[in-house]
């Protein structure tokens, strides 16, 4: 197990790619703490299908808008187990429209959510990584940062914003030996996509060149091996896994 003896906060965990990450992490040994927001029932499944196979994971309720809550759960962990190895920031919503029509407030809500919950929860992180010379931090992205369609201009913002501070913090963090990568999914299989993968149906399959969607544990493997020694030279990077959509026509 390439994580044994590691301890892991990932946001966004009670369902999709954070949901595949906790498993991930956990199937690899690290011990796991997991954000959620608000499906409670979603997060208690979980816990209780790691529990069931002889593992360690806790569910911590908050949202990841709120920077001083991101202090005090980094803070707790950190006392508690002595040390944090992994972040995996992957709490993130989409609210799409039109940029002329686009109120502030569905500006804000995604900008506020994805790239601020990221800051919140990186900069929390950062000094106990730093203090102790390890760590990797691994944020989700998308490949909409660069790609991204009509009615994401909030989305693609809060994700470029992403890449930036991932490339921009893996080179201040990385004297420390303090690791920082992103993961940018194409289009999965995910409570998120739902709305995408309904209107352009079979069409998805034309575009993608691996001619299908995405499922949220291809994400997560992506994301354990950049959690692992195995990408102990690898930081600064954002790796796109998705189906090689991005490529073009
Ligand atoms: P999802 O199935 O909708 O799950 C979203 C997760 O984020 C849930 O665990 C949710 O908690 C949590 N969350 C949302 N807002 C939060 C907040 N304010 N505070 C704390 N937790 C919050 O989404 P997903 O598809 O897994 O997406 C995960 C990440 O991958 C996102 O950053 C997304 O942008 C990115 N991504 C997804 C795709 C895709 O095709 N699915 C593609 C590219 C990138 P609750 O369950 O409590 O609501």
């Amino acid at each position: 197990m390439r994580l044994a003896n590691r301890t892991a906060l990932v946001t966004g965990g009670s369902r999709g790619i954070g949901r595949a990450c906790v498993r991930a992490l956990v199937a690899e040994g690290a011990k796991v703490a997991f954000v959620y927001q608000s499906n409670q029932d979603s997060a208690n499944k979980l816990v209780e299908e790691l529990k069931g196979q002889g593992r360690d994971a806790r569910a911590i309720q908050a949202d990841v808008k709120d920077a001083e809550r991101a202090g005090e759960i980094v803070g707790q962990l950190v006392d508690e187990w002595q040390q944090l190895d992994i972040l995996v920031n992957s709490a993130g919503v989409i609210r799409d429209g039109l940029f002329a029509t686009m109120e502030a407030d569905k500006w804000r809500m995604v900008i506020d959510t994805n790239l601020n919950g990221t800051y919140n929860y990186c900069h929390a992180a950062t000094r106990p990584m730093m203090s102790r010379r390890k760590g990797s931090m691994i944020n989700i992205s998308s490949v909409a940062s660069e790609f991204g369609s009509r009615g994401q201009v909030n989305y693609a913002a809060s994700k470029g914003g992403i890449d930036g501070l991932t490339r921009c913090l893996a080179k201040e963090l990385a004297g420390r030996n303090v690791r920082v990568n992103a993961v940018a999914p194409g289009l999965i299989e995910t409570d998120m996509s739902e709305v995408v993968r309904g209107l352009a149906g079979d069409r998805l399959k034309e575009i993608i060149p691996l001619k299908r969607v995405g499922q949220p544990e291809e994400i997560a493997a992506a994301v354990a091996f950049l959690a692992s020694d195995d990408a102990s030279y690898l930081t600064g990077q954002v790796l796109r896994v998705d189906g090689g959509l991005s490529l073009g026509f």
